[in-house]
């Protein structure tokens, strides 16, 4: 499989964003839809799907589906793995600092995030951060109710 313009980082990173893009974690259905969003993001293309088993306030089972550019699949598989046995709370904080993370505004240094690390370096390139955030703009709509999300 051919990575779609995957920018300039560091080998490490490359490597862990091109393992998830390759063999993307989360992709085996749930048995019960609680959470559910669409997202897109057409200045790219990619497109996902990102629905929650959920009970009693944590999170079971993942599933995502969808596809893109090795960035945001590679998030999206990154997601799945992080979110299992979060609470709902851990996953808002999770996002909220997704972003913080991806906008500069967070090291991605005090938070155990995990190969999420791994999506840092994609800062650097402003039309990507919108890749990368992808799952997780998808997610805090899922958590808020709605059913479908365009980015711009
Ligand atoms: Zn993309």
């Amino acid at each position: 499989m051919q990575s779609k313009s995957l920018p300039q980082l560091d080998d490490l990173y490359r490597e862990i964003i091109l393992d998830h893009y390759r063999s993307p974690h989360g992709r085996e259905p749930v048995s019960r839809i609680d959470y559910q969003a669409d997202g897109m993001n057409p200045l790219c293309g990619d497109e996902i799907k990102i629905s929650l088993q959920v009970d009693k306030n944590k999170i079971e089972k993942v599933h995502v589906e969808g596809h893109g550019c090795s960035i945001s699949v590679a998030s999206g598989s990154m997601l799945a793995d992080i979110l299992k046995d979060k609470s709902l709370e851990e996953a808002k904080r999770l996002s909220n600092y997704m972003k913080n993370v991806m906008h500069g505004e967070s090291n991605g240094k005090d938070y155990d995030i995990g190969d999420l690390e791994a999506l840092e370096g994609v800062k650097k390139f402003p039309v990507r951060i919108k890749c990368a955030l992808l799952p997780w703009t998808t997610l805090e709509e899922a958590l808020a109710g709605h059913e479908h999300i365009e980015i711009s």
